[in-house]
C-alpha cells in the first residue's frame, strides 16, 4: 500500500481528483425503507477530555457516553476550524468554509449581506429538503444575521434559538427585543429567543429550554425523515449554571470548573431526553445521532483538552480535535473505536450517501461517507489529507496519516502523532521531504480558497464605556475569539 504522503505527492499531479470522493453515492442497503433521520448534537467550546468516553473523571456524561458505547467513538475527530463560526460553516456545508470566505467569526451587523454562509452554498437543510426532509435548528445559529441569511431562509423549517455566537443562560437576562437594541459589543447575548421570526418569552435555564424544544421537534416530525441540529451554546462563556446542576457537581471544588461541569451536566440530561424520545417514537434504529464539539476547549471556560497541546483558536490538536461520536443502531456496530482521522465535514457526505440524496448538481463536498469505514467495508483512511487555514493567526496545518504539519507565522513544525500526540517533538529538520510535500499540498489547496468575505465579529458596536480595558487586552493576547 502507498503511504499517504506518496499518494498526496502523486495526486498533486492530478489536481482535480482530490474532491471527487464524496460525490460518489455508496450503495444503499435498503432502498425501500424510509430515509434515515439525522440529529447533530453540537456543543460549544467543550474540551476533548470533558466527556466520559474520552476519560473525564470529574464530569459525568452517562447519556453522551451512550452515543459512543452504542455506536462509534472517533478518537481522531476534527473540526475544520478552531472557533465557532467557521467550524459550523464547514460542518453545515460539508465543504471547507474557506472555499467561500468564511474565515473568521462573522460580524453580527444585520445590514451586512455577506455576514454568513453565502447563498451560493448549500447547507445540510438545503441539501436534504428536495429529498423530503424536514429540518429544524434548536439553539445557536451564528451563520449570519442579515434577514436573508437566517435559518428560515436557509432551508430550516423550524428555528428556536438565537442568532448570536453565545448567549446568556438565564431567562431574566434576555432583555433586548432585537439586534436593533444592541448598543455595545456582546449585548447580542441578551436578545430574547426567536421561534422562527417571532420573539418569545422563556422561563427555563437556556440549556433545558433547548433540550425540551428538541424533544418536541422529534415528537412532531417522527413520522417522516427529519434533520435536527441541536446547537447548544453550552459550555461556552458566560459560565452560568442553575442550582440544580451545580448541586450535582459538588464533588468539584467551587469555582469555574464546577460551573462548567454543571453546564455539561445540563447538556447530558438533554441528550438523555433526546435518546429516550427516539426510543419512544420508534425511530431509534433509523436515526443517526452525531455528537461533537465545535472546537477544542477554550482557555476561558475551565475546559480540559487532556494532554493535547493547545486550545480553541489555534491549530494544535487541542484546538481542532474534539469529542466526537456517532450512533445509528441500524448501521453502526456498538462499541467501536475508530482511530483514523475523520472530520465534521464528513457528516453531510455521510447522510446524503446513506439517504441516497442526489447531489450531483451541487458543489463538490470535502467530506466522505464514514459508514463503510466504520463497518470495515472500506479499509484505509477516509482522508489522505486534511487542511486548516487560520488567516488571522497567520497559521495553517496539514494532517496526513500520522504526520501533522503546523505552520505558525515563520515557524514550521512537524509532528508524528502516532508517537507524539502531544505535539512536543518537532521533527521537521529530519524530514524536509515531508515538509515540502505537505507545504505544496497546502499551497494547492489554498489556491482554491477565497479571501475573507465579511468583517470580523468585533467590528460591530463599541465596547462599554466602563469596560475593563486591561482585562480585554489580556483576553485578546490569549487569542480568545468569542
Ligand atoms: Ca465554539
Amino acid at each position: 500500500m502507498q503511504s499517504p504522503l506518496l499518494k498526496i505527492a502523486l495526486s498533486l499531479l492530478i489536481i482535480t481528483s482530490t474532491n471527487t470522493k464524496a460525490t460518489a453515492l455508496s450503495e444503499a442497503n435498503n432502498k425501500s425503507e424510509q430515509k434515515p433521520n439525522l440529529i447533530i448534537i453540537l456543543t460549544d467550546d467543550q474540551g476533548y477530555k470533558d466527556v466520559g468516553f474520552n476519560g473525564s473523571t470529574d464530569i459525568k456524561t452517562p447519556n453522551i457516553d451512550r452515543i459512543a458505547s452504542e455506536g462509534t467513538r472517533f478518537t481522531n475527530g476534527y473540526v475544520s476550524y478552531p472557533v465557532c463560526g467557521p467550524s459550523r460553516a464547514g460542518l453545515l456545508t460539508g465543504r471547507y468554509q474557506d472555499r467561500f470566505g468564511f474565515t473568521s467569526n462573522p460580524t453580527m451587523d444585520p445590514t451586512v449581506k455577506q455576514n454568513g454562509i453565502p447563498t451560493s452554498e448549500k447547507n445540510i437543510a438545503e441539501v436534504l429538503k428536495p429529498a423530503g426532509y424536514t429540518s429544524g435548528i434548536i439553539g445557536k445559529w451564528h451563520m449570519g444575521t442579515h434577514p436573508e441569511l437566517r435559518p428560515n431562509k436557509r432551508g430550516f423549517d423550524y428555528f428556536y434559538g438565537f442568532l448570536s455566537g453565545g448567549h446568556q443562560y438565564f431567562a431574566k437576562d434576555l432583555t433586548l427585543n432585537s439586534l436593533d437594541d444592541v448598543k455595545y459589543k456582546y449585548d447580542w447575548y441578551r436578545t430574547r429567543l426567536l421561534r422562527n421570526e417571532q420573539r418569545v418569552d422563556t422561563d427555563e435555564y437556556l440549556t433545558d429550554e433547548l433540550s425540551h424544544e428538541a424533544v418536541e421537534f422529534i415528537k412532531r416530525e417522527s413520522d417522516k425523515p427529519f434533520f435536527l441540529y441541536v446547537a447548544y451554546n453550552a459550555p461556552h462563556t458566560p459560565l452560568q449554571a442553575s442550582k440544580e446542576y451545580l448541586d450535582r457537581n459538588k464533588h468539584i471544588p467551587k469555582g469555574k470548573r464546577r460551573t462548567y461541569a454543571a453546564m455539561i451536566t445540563a447538556v447530558d440530561d438533554g441528550v438523555g431526553q433526546i435518546l429516550a424520545t427516539l426510543k419512544e417514537q420508534g425511530i431509534d434504529d433509523n436515526t443517526l445521532v452525531v455528537f461533537l464539539s465545535d472546537n477544542g476547549g477554550a482557555r476561558n471556560n475551565a475546559s480540559d483538552n487532556g494532554d493535547l497541546r493547545g486550545y480553541k483558536n489555534n491549530l494544535f490538536e487541542g484546538g481542532v480535535r474534539v469529542p466526537f461520536a456517532a450512533r445509528w443502531p441500524k448501521k453502526i456496530p456498538a462499541g467501536v473505536d475508530y482511530h483514523q482521522p475523520v472530520s465534521s465535514l464528513d457528516i453531510l457526505a455521510t447522510i446524503v450517501s446513506q439517504a441516497n440524496v442526489d447531489i450531483s448538481k451541487n458543489k463538490p463536498l470535502d467530506g466522505v461517507d464514514l459508514i463503510p469505514y466504520i463497518t470495515n467495508e472500506k479499509t484505509g483512511s477516509p482522508h489522505d489529507i486534511l487542511f486548516w487555514r487560520h488567516v488571522k493567526a497567520k497559521s495553517h496545518a496539514v494532517r496526513s496519516g500520522a504526520d501533522k504539519l503546523v505552520q505558525v507565522k515563520q515557524e514550521t513544525m512537524l509532528f508524528n502523532l502516532d508517537d507524539d500526540h502531544q505535539e512536543n517533538n518537532n521533527i521537521v529538520e529530519k524530514h524536509a521531504e515531508k515538509d515540502a510535500v505537505m507545504q505544496k499540498a497546502y499551497q494547492q489547496w489554498e489556491s482554491e480558497l477565497q479571501d475573507q468575505a465579511f468583517p470580523y465579529l468585533g467590528s460591530w458596536k463599541k465596547n462599554r464605556p466602563n469596560s475593563n480595558k486591561k482585562a480585554k487586552k489580556k483576553n485578546k493576547s490569549k487569542g480568545v475569539d468569542k
